[in-house]
């Protein structure tokens, strides 16, 4: 860090200067003409396991990149590797990237290019570019050398053109076994990157592919695959994470010996979330092996899990923003999602009242018969969105937290004697506290006070708090679940290696509240509908709901631990 980086300095830097790396780039380009002013991206996932919210960033970069410059995206399917696609996948990719509010120009798979990439690979060998090698996958490793020895040529390196096009010919027909031979392009194996000595292009694979069936005997490795797909779509920059720098060099050799379009490769730091797993090979296992309920179980970190948990698409997209693109790794706090969503929600979510916990309240002084209803706004945020009725009765529920028959000091909520204000509708006082044999507390016995109606005394008297609740005649009964961390450790990368990272799933991120109660508004409301259950956070109508019994996901509390984190940090 430069110390003399200060605030008065950065804020007399001009428009340009304040751009991230990736703009700074693309600028330049634009400037000097490289690309005629055309930007064009790709967001480039392989089928193998739904989106998570590291994928978003790259979206995010990808697609916003394209728009502000003018030019446009391709949504394009890495799907060289027929083992682990699936079709499922492919429709998830395509469900999740709209959702998170983007629209590509040209839907591509890499397997469109199949014959385009074998009649290239045809050409570097017979440029003397590419052999066939029968060395064992092993003994590649092996002759491949080291960071600090050089590697060791192959014996079937100096092959003829002739026989190598033969050879390849025949790999191509199927003539030989998974794992027998591999076409490598003959690059330098004493180079100091590894990703130069000789990479393999194509391996043997008797697999049935999603695209193109059994047509294909031999599968194109990424690093071959990649760019040439790339030049082909007429990419100018290929935004890619940070583990991809030292396959660059590769890269632009393929691309130079082809003497095709080149498109200029950029490595942007991922996204890591604490408390969060974002590898799919582990993703999956979690699925696999039912330690979660499915790819979108709202516990997951998948953009299908983050919607179903009622985080808005606007909240990942502004946590991209917030967080930046930059070519150091780092760790972003989860609760700055959390503070994203819950910005997004208090500006769009319609507040209810919903009691998680139920306590009867019964107001002895209240007509039997009696029902009001009391107008609160639908949002306060947005007084567009009206105000809505809610019915009250004698026989109400409150949160059970909200009462204490032997309050300490600084509990301000319902007590023995005590007045509160329950909102939008009276004063209640508490007169009695009735409990069960085993000394349970089953009821409160209140009165109300009729001059208080709609929630402030004519005598000017105060009360310290207003409590949410719900008319039990009317209120509806509603599963409630409630989510905690899927790890147990904020760092994930720093997991000890000798054990499982199944050993640090939280065994308490999913709680189940059966009977919950929820004012009458919500009835017959869609999956997916987010709320605000006033006092207590937002929550989300989950898709297990049936028209006789809504199911609600937590999606973040009111409680912002962001703000906390942020001065903690300031504070150090
Ligand atoms: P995994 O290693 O978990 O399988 P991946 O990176 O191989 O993930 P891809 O489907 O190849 O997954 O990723 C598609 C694009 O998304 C790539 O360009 C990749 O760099 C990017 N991407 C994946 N994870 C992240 C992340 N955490 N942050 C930013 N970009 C990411
Ligand atoms: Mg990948």
């Amino acid at each position: 860090m430069e110390p003399e980086a200060t605030t008065a300095a950065s804020e007399n830097e001009n428009e340009s200067t304040r751009l991230d790396f990736v703009r700074q780039i693309v600028e330049e380009h634009n400037r000097s003409g490289r690309f005629g002013g055309r930007v064009w991206t790709r967001f480039p996932p392989e089928p193998n396991g739904y989106l998570h919210i590291g994928h978003a960033k790259s979206i995010v970069l990808n697609f916003g990149l394209a728009d502000e410059y003018g030019g446009g995206t391709n949504l394009r399917f890495d799907d060289t590797n027929p083992i682990k696609e699936e079709q499922e996948y492919i429709d998830s990719i395509i469900e999740d990237v709209r959702w998170l509010g983007f629209e590509w120009e040209e839907l591509r798979f890499a397997s469109d290019y199949f014959d385009q990439l074998y009649q290239w690979a045809v050409k570097l060998i017979t440029n003397g570019k590419a052999y066939v090698d029968h060395l064992s996958a092993d003994e590649i490793r092996e002759y491949r050398g080291t960071l600090t020895e050089p590697g060791r040529e192959s014996p079937y390196r100096s092959r003829s053109v002739e026989e190598n096009l033969a050879l390849f010919e025949r790999m191509k027909n199927g003539e030989f076994k998974d794992g027998e031979c591999v076409l490598r392009a003959k690059i330098d194996m004493s180079s100091p990157n590894l990703n130069l000595r000789d990479p393999v292009m194509y391996r043997i694979l008797h697999a049935e592919h999603p695209r193109t069936g059994s047509k294909w005997r031999i599968y194109p490795m990424y690093d071959w695959a990649h760019g040439q797909s790339d030049s082909i779509e007429g990419i100018t920059h290929s935004i890619c994470t940070l583990e991809f720098e030292d396959h660059r060099p590769l890269y632009d050799w393929f691309i130079d010996q082809l003497g095709i379009h080149h498109p200029q490769q950029i490595e942007f730091a991922r996204l890591n979330l604490t408390y969060t797993i974002l590898s799919k090979r582990k993703l999956i296992r979690l699925v696999r092996e039912q330690f979660v309920r499915g790819w979108n179980d709202p516990r997951m970190p998948t953009l299908s899990g983050l919607r179903r948990r009622g985080i808005p698409a606007k909240a990942i997209r502004d946590l991209c923003d917030m967080v930046g693109v930059s070519k150091s790794n780092s760790i972003v706090e989860l609760q700055m999602l959390e503070y994203c969503a819950r910005q997004e929600l208090n500006k769009t979510a319609p507040r209810v009242m919903a009691v998680l916990r139920p306590l009867k309240v019964v107001l002895t002084n209240y007509p039997e018969d009696q029902v009001e209803e009391f107008e609160a706004m639908i949002n306060p945020e947005d007084p567009d969105a009206g105000m809505r009725k809610v019915p009250f009765s004698r026989v109400l529920y409150i949160e059970q937290d909200d009462f204490m028959e032997d309050p300490p000091n600084k509990f301000y909520r319902l007590a023995p004697g005590r007045e509160v204000r329950l909102r939008a509708a009276y004063f209640i006082k508490c007169e009695e506290v009735i409990k069960d044999a085993d000394g349970s507390i089953i009821e409160l016995r209140c009165t109300y006070d009729p001059t208080t109606r709609g929630g402030d005394a004519p005598d000017g008297r105060k009360v310290k708090a207003t409590l949410h609740w719900v008319s039990a005649a009317h209120a509806l009964e509603a599963e409630v679940r409630l989510y905690d961390n899927l790890l147990t450790t904020a760092y994930p990368s720093e997991m000890d290696e000798d054990k499982d990272f199944i050993d640090y799933l939280n065994p308490d991120s999913l709680e189940v509240i059966e009977r919950a109660y929820i004012e009458p508004t919500v009835k017959g409301a869609a999956p997916e509908t987010r709320y605000q259950f006033e006092r207590l956070g937002y929550y989300t109508v989950d898709s297990d709901s049936t028209p006789e019994k809504l199911v609600f996901n937590r999606t973040v509390t009111l409680k912002d631990e962001w703000a906390k984190v942020q001065k903690a940090g300031a504070a150090k």
